[in-house]
């Protein structure tokens, strides 16, 4: 049976999985929208994945990740920037929705956070002709502000939305409940990247208490303080139509069951939760 509006990031299953057979096993769980990460892509050859992709049916709801704009010197950030291009071209022939931003933190040793900030601004500018000329929207991902330091420097939706507001048409966001869920900006900030177009994706992840790895104890949905279905009323009063899209990278737990476990999973905690 087709499982309508839900999604899988792949890295929810990249401990079990490579590229084919996650895919595969998406679709005999009735899952037809994934969101693959570039080393899953390159490990399987580009022109493969995107028959597969084809094969399978599957909608690509976005293509993880491009970013990490900030470098210690001009040549460190323009290869961040090439790097970027040749992301959006995968994406692009994937069929992706979006290129997904995760755009950085401070360069090694720098204490510059405004510097960093001002690093993505430009990498963002630089970027744009040629994610307008492939069609491809960029979306900006605040994360967490634990993650300012080191991975990036965007940390709510108003700093992200800012930037669109700047940059013009071919750049939105993408929200995730793990990174936003407590923001007290948030119902104003989901409708402001409504009105003005800019949700390109919404990702789904709970917050575990207590959290007990920065980065790899996310939360199945329903396993922590996340209240979904209020998330979702909000991101849908937005106008956004697109899947939900479970991305939980979790080292101590999910990682360690097996790849069809985890999605009967989803599929049940999406249908119940979300
Ligand atoms: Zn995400």
């Amino acid at each position: 049976m087709r499982v309508e509006g839900l999604a899988i990031n792949l890295a929810t299953v990249r401990e079990q999985w490579g590229l084919r057979q996650a895919v595969e096993a998406c679709a005999r769980h009735g899952i037809f929208a994934v969101d693959p990460w570039r080393d899953q892509v390159a490990a399987c050859g580009l022109t493969e994945a995107a028959t597969l992709m084809r094969d399978n049916g599957m909608r690509v709801s976005g293509y993880c990740r491009g970013g990490m704009f900030p470098g210690a010197d001009p040549a460190a950030r323009q290869a961040a920037i090439d790097d970027n291009r040749r992301a959006l071209d995968e994406a692009a022939a994937l069929g992706a929705a979006c290129l997904v931003l995760v755009v950085g933190g401070l360069p090694k040793a720098s204490r510059d956070l405004a510097g960093a900030r001002a690093m993505v601004a430009e990498g963002l500018a630089a970027l744009l002709d040629h994610a307008r000329a492939c069609r491809m929207p960029l979306a900006i991902e605040p994360l967490h502000p634990m993650y300012a330091a080191d991975r990036a420097c965007v940390n709510t939706l108003a700093q992200a939305l800012d930037l669109c507001d700047r940059l013009g048409a071919g750049v939105g966001v993408a929200i995730d409940t793990y990174h936003v869920w407590w923001d007290p900006d948030l119902a104003r900030q989901v409708a402001r990247a409504g009105a003005g177009g800019r949700i390109l994706a919404y990702h789904i992840g709970d917050w575990l208490v207590p959290t007990r790895d920065m980065l790899l104890d996310r939360g199945m949905m329903g396993d922590g303080i996340i209240d979904f279905k209020a998330m979702r009323r909000l991101i849908e009063d937005a106008g956004f139509t697109g899947p939900q899209e479970v991305e939980i990278f979790s080292a101590l737990d999910w990682w360690k069951r097996p790849g069809e476990e985890v999605l009967a999973a989803c599929i049940e905690r999406f249908r119940a939760c979300c």
